[in-house]
């Protein structure tokens, strides 16, 4: 194993003990790390604007204020707030009160690694991380387990910012199921790849254009949808129970020749190619640099694709089918 695997035993909730951990942003992951946190005894206030997520964590019983109050009175100020507008409310609302000795926190390594985040030199810098959605993070955590996680430490100013970050992870549950240590470095471009090449861009891409070449040539799109979105759920859950071979056992020996003959034909060795140039652009920062460009002036072209998205027939067809599916159910 080149990564360190962490468990219950290698994390300790007594180095939490006494600091108040103050959670900026109440979204996917603000509330489930809050409530699992405060579940596990540590103290947690939440730093958050007026709005739907204020009155979420009012709702929850949390001490609530502003995101400068929560900065000021926390000993590890943990920032869950949108990516993209990080490096904007840190200079304005947090970066006055992260004073010597104290931690600074996150989930996903963008801002620091991307300097729109920089934190003085005698503060701790951590991560922990799910790696789950939000939902799940708390779900699992209620039932008992945890998700697995990444903890990673930037600055130890302390000479204890490892111990505090396993401890976190420990009070949301995640060394239940085991933490990686890593970098900063390697969390952030290992994320921003697997979610743009595989997860999110490359697997949107694929069930798109399958849809498009089954419906375009005359295939009902009902069935289409199917086949080229509806199942790969099913497949992927194979994949993800025994690895691609368990998959392959419960497959047909049609479905698998079919794998080894069209699937290199549909991502070929130019596809690997262009995921090393995707991978590089966010090794160098481009990738980065353009997305807070997009962001600080008015996310219209994200807000163009979102559009052109839903206007999608596979988005209308998935909805309709969705529909009728759950009424019979
Ligand atoms: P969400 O979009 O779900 O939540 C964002 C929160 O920030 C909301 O409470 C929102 O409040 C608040 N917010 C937005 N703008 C402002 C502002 N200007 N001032 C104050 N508060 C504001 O974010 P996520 O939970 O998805 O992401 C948080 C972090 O967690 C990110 O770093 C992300 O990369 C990381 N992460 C996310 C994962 C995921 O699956 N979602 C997985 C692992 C890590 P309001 O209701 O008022 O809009
Ligand atoms: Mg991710």
């Amino acid at each position: 194993m080149s990564v360190n695997i962490l468990h219950d035993k290698d994390a300790d909730l007594a180095h939490l003990k006494g600091l108040k951990v103050g959670i900026i942003g109440y979204g996917s992951q603000g509330r489930a790390q809050a409530l699992c946190m405060r579940d596990s005894g540590v103290e947690v206030i939440i730093g958050i604007r007026k709005g739907p997520s204020y009155n979420s964590a009012k709702e929850d019983g949390f001490s609530v204020m502003t995101v400068s109050e929560a900065a000021k009175e926390a000993d590890i100020i943990h920032i869950l707030l949108p990516d993209e507008i990080q490096g904007e409310v840190y200079k304005n609302e947090i970066a006055a009160h992260v004073k010597a000795g104290k931690t600074l926190s996150c989930s996903h390594g963008f801002n620091i690694i991307y300097k729109q985040i920089a934190p003085p030199a005698d503060v701790d810098v951590i991560m922990i991380a799910p790696k789950a959605p939000g939902t799940e993070v708390r779900k699992t955590f209620s039932n008992g387990f945890g998700v697995p996680g990444l903890v990673a430490v930037q600055q130890n100013a302390s000479g204890k910012a490892k111990e505090v970050a396993m401890a976190i992870a420990k009070a949301e549950g995640l060394t239940r199921a085991g933490v990686l240590e890593c970098t900063f470095e390697q969390e952030t471009y290992e994320d921003l790849f697997g979610e743009q090449a595989v997860l999110c861009g490359g697997t949107v891409q694929l069930i798109k254009y399958g849809f498009e070449v089954l419906t375009e040539a005359g295939y009902p799109p009902e069935m289409a949808y199917f086949e080229c979105l509806h199942e790969l759920k099913l497949i992927v859950d194979l994949i993800y129970e025994g690895g691609i071979q368990k998959m392959n056992e419960v497959i047909s020996n049609t479905a698998e020749w079919g794998e080894y003959v069209s699937g290199p034909k549909i991502v070929d060795a130019s596809a690997k190619e262009r995921m090393k140039e995707v991978l590089n652009a966010i090794e160098n920062g481009s990738f980065a640099a353009k997305w807070m460009e997009e962001a600080k002036t008015g996310k219209k072209n994200l807000l163009k694709h979102r559009e052109e998205l839903g206007n999608h027939s596979i988005e209308i067809v998935g909805k309709q089918i969705r529909s009728l599916f759950e009424k019979k159910n």
